[in-house]
């Protein structure tokens, strides 16, 4: 079975926490733009303009992502399917999407839009720890790490920067998620519980989804 999805919603909403779950499940590679995004700069291949868009928290320009994702998922494990976690943020970014899967004969089931409200969100992402080593997503009130952790607080994830990024963030989507919606593609999920509860209602999702198809 193929699983084509989507994660949009605001930064700290908890893309990043259940795409690793729901990935796990399907079987189907995570892909998000901004770890690629951020692999780049600690590589030092990703140009400085684009380094400081994400240090201020604007976003880098359509053409860099839409060619990360072009090349990303044609690679093989993306064969039956993806998750796509932080793209697209825009409506071109989305048109070249559906461009692309619509010239290899493919097209996405569904668009999770995850509902925080605006008063959690800063709290989630400022608190935010992700571990070196192993990828795993922590929190340092609501999933505290282990003693071992090799913790790392992104760069982006201070007051001043998740700010502007929660502004981009409501300026980008006043039109994305019309765009989504419209397209008859779009499930609203609310994102505030704890981690499993939502689990169960993007799976629930996802599992009426591919019924119906
Ligand atoms: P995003 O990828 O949308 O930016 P993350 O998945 O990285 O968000 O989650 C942001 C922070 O919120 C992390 O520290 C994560 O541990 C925490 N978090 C995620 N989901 C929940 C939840 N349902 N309840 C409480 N904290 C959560
Ligand atoms: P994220 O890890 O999704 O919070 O993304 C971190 C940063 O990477 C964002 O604040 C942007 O600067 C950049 N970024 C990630 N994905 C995109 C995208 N689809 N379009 C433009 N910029 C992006």
């Amino acid at each position: 079975m193929t699983l084509r999805l989507v994660f949009v919603g605001p930064p700290g909403a908890g893309k990043g926490t259940q795409a690793k779950v729901i990935c796990q499940k399907w079987k189907i590679p995570q892909i998000s733009t901004g770890d690629m995004l951020r692999e780049a700069k600690a590589n030092g291949t990703l140009p400085q303009e684009l380094v400081q868009k994400m240090a201020s928290g604007g976003l880098v320009p359509d053409e860099a992502v839409i060619e990360l994702i072009r090349a990303r998922t044609e690679k093989e494990d993306a064969a039956n399917g993806f998750l796509l976690d932080g793209f697209p943020r825009t409506v071109p970014q989305a048109e070249a999407l559906n461009k692309l899967l619509e010239s290899r004969g493919q097209k996405l089931d569904i668009v999770v839009a995850l509902d925080v409200p605006k008063e959690l969100l800063m709290e989630r992402a400022c608190l935010r720890r992700t571990d070196k080593r192993t990828g795993q997503i922590y929190h340092l009130k609501y999933k505290p790490p282990p003693p071992d952790a090799d913790l790392e607080h992104r760069a982006d994830d201070h007051e001043d920067v998740v700010r502007n990024r929660l502004d981009t963030y409501e300026k980008m989507t006043a039109d994305l998620l019309p765009f989504y919606e419209k397209a008859g593609l779009l499930k609203r999920i609310d994102g505030v519980g704890d981690v499993e509860e939502v689990t169960k209602r993007v799976v629930g999702a996802l599992e009426q989804v591919k019924r119906l198809s």
